[in-house]
């Protein structure tokens, strides 16, 4: 993917030259997986076990880090200089930026 793409800015309403930047998701992630409602309930369960009544195979260690990850990307236009996000994130296996 290159660094710098012709876009339309909804802003200036035209096609204007946009720097693309990686959008981090991995801090909004771990947030929303461990709710609190979550947490007490697993609590309550391991209650009476040494630790997780469950094999520890069962809890995705089987297959390793994940291989696709979804990637958002935001648009920065050059001539007004505001940000906008792309709409769907993309699943990518390997995702780089290079300048032409
Ligand atoms: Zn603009």
């Amino acid at each position: 993917m290159p660094k710098e793409v012709k876009r339309h800015c909804p802003y200036c309403k035209t096609h204007t030259v946009h720097k693309i930047e990686i959008v981090k998701t991995a801090g909004r992630r771990k947030t929303s997986s461990l709710k609190a409602g979550t947490r007490y309930r697993k609590k309550k369960l391991e209650k009476g076990y040494g630790s997780s009544p469950y094999p520890l195979i069962e809890h995705g260690r089987k297959h390793g880090a994940k291989a696709v990850r979804k990637i958002c990307l935001k648009f920065i236009c050059t001539q007004c200089g505001k940000a906008h996000l792309i709409k769907r994130a993309q699943r990518f296996k390997r995702f780089e930026l290079v300048s032409q």
